[in-house]
C-alpha cells in the first residue's frame, strides 16, 4: 500500500509561482509528434537532453522515427541511431519493446480512449519503462494529470524542507496530485520548472544566493 503525504497545498503553489516569474513558460515537451515525445521520454535516462536530440535527429534522417521502422530495423542499425544517448544497446531494446506493445494496442488512436488509470498501467507494463518514463509519456503525449518525480523534485522539495527525499515514487506523486489538483499545464509546466531550476540553480552545490527560493528554504545558504 502507497503511503500517505500531505503536501501544504498553499506552499505548492507558491513555488511553483515563484518558479515561474523566476525562470518564464518551458513550453515543454520538445517534440513534434505525440510518438517524437514518447521516444524522448525512452531515450532521456541518464543522459543530458542533447544527446537525446542527436539520437532523434538519426531516426529523423534515416526515416525511421515511426513504431514501424523502429520495430523493423536490424538491432545494431537501431543500437547506431541510439548510439548519441548513451547505453545505446539497452535504449534500443526498451525503444523495439516499447514499439512492439504500441502497435500491438493500436497505437495513439487506440491508446487515447483509455482512461489515465488503465493508460498509466498498460503503459507500466512495458518491459523497461519505470513510473518516470510513464509518467513523461502520460503528461506530455497523453496529455494527461499525472505529475512526474524525478531525482530534482526530491532534491529541490527535500531542501526545501517538505518532503525528506526517500519517499517512494507513488507516495509523492499522489502528493503533488492532490495538492494541486488535477491539471495539465500546470503539471507540465511546474515539472519542467523543477528541472531547469535544479539544473541552473538548486545545484549538487546549490547557488543560494541566486534563488528565489531562499526565503524560507530550509537549507538556504548552507
Ligand atoms: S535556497 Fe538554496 S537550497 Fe534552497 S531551493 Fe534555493 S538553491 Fe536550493
Amino acid at each position: 500500500m502507497t503511503e500517505m503525504l500531505k503536501l501544504p497545498a498553499a506552499r505548492v503553489r507558491r513555488v511553483y509561482e515563484r518558479l515561474h516569474e523566476a525562470h518564464g513558460p518551458q513550453h515543454w515537451w520538445p517534440g513534434e509528434t505525440p510518438f517524437e515525445i514518447m521516444v524522448g521520454a525512452i531515450l532521456t535516462q541518464n543522459t543530458a537532453w542533447t544527446n537525446v536530440e542527436r539520437a532523434i535527429a538519426n531516426l529523423k534522417r534515416a526515416r525511421a522515427l515511426s513504431p514501424r521502422a523502429i520495430v523493423a530495423a536490424e538491432p545494431e542499425r537501431l543500437g547506431e541511431w541510439l548510439r548519441p544517448s548513451g547505453y545505446f544497446n539497452i535504449k534500443a531494446r526498451r525503444l523495439r519493446n516499447f514499439c512492439t506493445w504500441y502497435l500491438e494496442q493500436g497505437g495513439l488512436s487506440r491508446l487515447k480512449w483509455l482512461d489515465t488509470q488503465a493508460l498509466r498501467h498498460a503503459v507500466l507494463s512495458v518491459n523497461g519503462v519505470g513510473p518516470e518514463t510513464a509518467d513523461d509519456i502520460l503528461l506530455y503525449a497523453f496529455e494527461r494529470p499525472v505529475f512526474v518525480i524525478d531525482a530534482y523534485t526530491r532534491r529541490l522539495f527535500s531542501r526545501l524542507g517538505m518532503i525528506s527525499g526517500e519517499e517512494g515514487y507513488e507516495t509523492l506523486r499522489h502528493a503533488f496530485e492532490h495538492a494541486l489538483g488535477p491539471d495539465v499545464a500546470l503539471f507540465n509546466e511546474y515539472h519542467a520548472l523543477i528541472v531547469v531550476h535544479a539544473k541552473d540553480i538548486c545545484r549538487k552545490k546549490p547557488s543560494c544566493g541566486d534563488c528565489v527560493l531562499k526565503r524560507g528554504c530550509a537549507s538556504a545558504g548552507s
